[in-house]
């Protein structure tokens, strides 16, 4: 048996003197510096005691040694457990006394602060890298043999844990295959038709999904470049076009980059494909940047435990507001969410998923897994929506943004769409607060556009005749911008936090 992930990687990548990773500064490292540091990365995690099996976790900056260690793991059959950087030491404590990793690598700066936390979770071995890539792993590595004789691992062992966001509650470990992320890469790389003359803008964090998995394993099975900055900065962006093909970005690159004076079709021409995911794009956005460049978004769906579920077309109508179609090998389906019956075409409902992709559950939770898997295997996403006529799938939003006000079920995003359509609205959120008469009541949280004229009196009037009444806001507060986490996701339950009071003032 060989590795599946690294073999097939190993196999379809580029030529060695081939740059995997370019920086703007004229930075390169070839896919032959990757084969040789992942080897001795490999032989380091060994050195350090790192058996197959074990977890690797990670809490480091973002610096090419840190995709080299992802590698490392998988060519040494341990499961690779990256970190958000923002997580502080109480978070990350939480984190390796659940993982219960062997080796834990953290930025050196933060070394004594974690230490305690890992001290506490029994993990025998830290290891530090910082974000110019020095430190005792990078000591390490630099010091072991490039040959590394790789471990034979299935399609269904682990490479990776990755912790959801976790909104509600604790965060959960998804269980992700070699299979699942090797699967999922192979199916973007031909359905969005990358090959090794592509070279990507990679500004998105490697903690994620969506910059560690899709942006980094699509270019690695299609033998192309990346571009990698160490966070989004729209200058830096706007540099590196001219020499790119792609960006795989949240929304939030985008609106940013519509703001930034240089961008337009010139600007752009070098480029053939900018996809977006992790929240959701706005039509406005989508037109907004249609008219400016001439391309249109191409926005995909996916989550944590899923890797990527549905894309628009490459080659047909990418529609604006929409996830697209399930990809090839992904089933779809839109059920009641509580019975989960069957429900038909254009009827919103829970949003399931079955394939090749979906996680192998939660780590050490079976009652989650249980709990969220139906028994035919298909995975309940959280996420409402419907699939239209033409086949497209559209997200409403997650089930627990579910406003339900004297009986009615309030879906936030019809109401922020007619609130985003109003003249001088640059976006909104909707959310729930307890209400004593209705359960709940629907309040709207919007951003104005810079001097536009817009008032509580003047959005709540404007939406009277738009909306049957048990949907109507009953207040609407004007905010200068909205909470968003690292990956553009609005944090409506910071939002229901703050106004849980709003009806109800408590009793002083
Ligand atoms: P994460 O696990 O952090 O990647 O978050 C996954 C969640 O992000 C999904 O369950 C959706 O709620 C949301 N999401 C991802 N992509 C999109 C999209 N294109 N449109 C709307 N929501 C999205």
């Amino acid at each position: 048996m060989s590795n599946h992930l690294f073999g097939a990687i190993r196999a379809s990548s580029g030529v060695d003197d081939k740059p995997f990773i370019e920086t703007l500064d004229g930075g390169r490292f070839t896919y032959g510096d990757l084969w040789r540091a992942s080897g001795r990365a490999a032989n380091a995690l060994a050195a350090l005691g790192v058996k197959p099996g074990d977890r690797v976790a990670a809490q480091v900056e973002k610096h090419p040694l840190a995709l080299v260690i992802y590698l490392a793991c998988a060519r040494a059959g341990a499961i690779f457990l990256p970190l958000n950087t923002a997580y502080t030491p109480a978070e990350v404590g939480y984190f390796l006394g659940d993982a219960e990793p062997g080796l834990f690598i953290c930025d050196p700066a933060r070394r004594e602060q974690l230490a305690q936390a890992a001290a506490a979770a029994k993990v025998a071995r830290v290891e530090t890298l910082g974000a110019d890539g020095q430190g005792s792993m990078a000591d390490r590595i630099a010091a072991a043999p490039d040959a590394f004789a790789d471990i034979a691992r299935g399609p269904d062992d682990l490479a990776a844990i990755l912790y959801t966001s976790g909104t509600t509650g604790r965060s959960k470990g998804a269980m992700l295959s070699h299979d699942n992320l090797l699967s999922n890469s192979l199916t973007l790389r031909d359905y969005w038709r990358f090959t090794d003359r592509d070279v990507l803008i990679h500004a998105l964090p490697i903690f994620h999904t969506h910059g560690l998995f899709v942006a980094t394993n699509v270019l690695l099975l299609a033998g192309g470049s990346l571009i990698f900055m160490p966070k989004f900065d729209a200058d830096l962006v706007m540099r590196a076009m001219p020499r790119a093909t792609s960006m795989m970005g949240v929304p939030t690159f985008y609106t940013r980059l519509l703001d930034h004076p240089g961008l337009s079709r010139d600007a752009t021409s070098h480029m053939r494909l900018f996809v977006s995911g992790s929240a959701p794009l706005l039509a406005e956005t989508h037109r907004a940047w249609r008219g400016r460049t001439g391309h249109a978004i191409l926005e995909r769906y996916g989550m944590t435990e899923t890797n990527m579920n549905t894309s628009n077309p490459y080659d047909g109508e990418r529609v604006a507001g929409t996830v697209g179609f399930p990809l090839p090998g992904v089933s779809l389906r839109v059920v009641d969410p509580d019975s989960g019956g069957p429900l038909a075409r254009d009827a919103i409902g829970m949003i399931e998923v079955k394939g090749p992709n979906v996680c192998k559950g939660y780590w050490r939770m079976p009652e989650k897994t249980e709990a969220e898997f139906r028994k035919d295997g298909f995975f309940i996403t959280g996420d409402l929506g419907k699939i239209d006529e033409a086949g497209y799938v559209h997200i409403v939003g997650r089930g627990k943004d579910l406003i339900i006000t004297g009986g009615f079920n309030v879906y936030p995003k019809e109401i922020e769409t007619e609130i985003d359509a109003l003249p001088g609205v640059m976006e909104s959120a909707v959310i729930g607060a307890p209400h004593r008469d209705f359960g709940e009541g629907v309040i709207a949280v919007v951003v104005r556009q810079a001097g536009a004229a817009l008032d509580e009196r003047s959005i709540l009037s404007a939406l009277q005749d738009r909306l049957a009444k048990f949907k109507l806001p009953k207040r609407a507060i004007i905010v200068d911008d909205l909470p968003r986490n690292t990956m553009g996701k609005v944090q409506k339950n910071l939002l229901r936090d703050q106004h849980r009071d709003i009806f109800n003032t408590p009793a002083s």
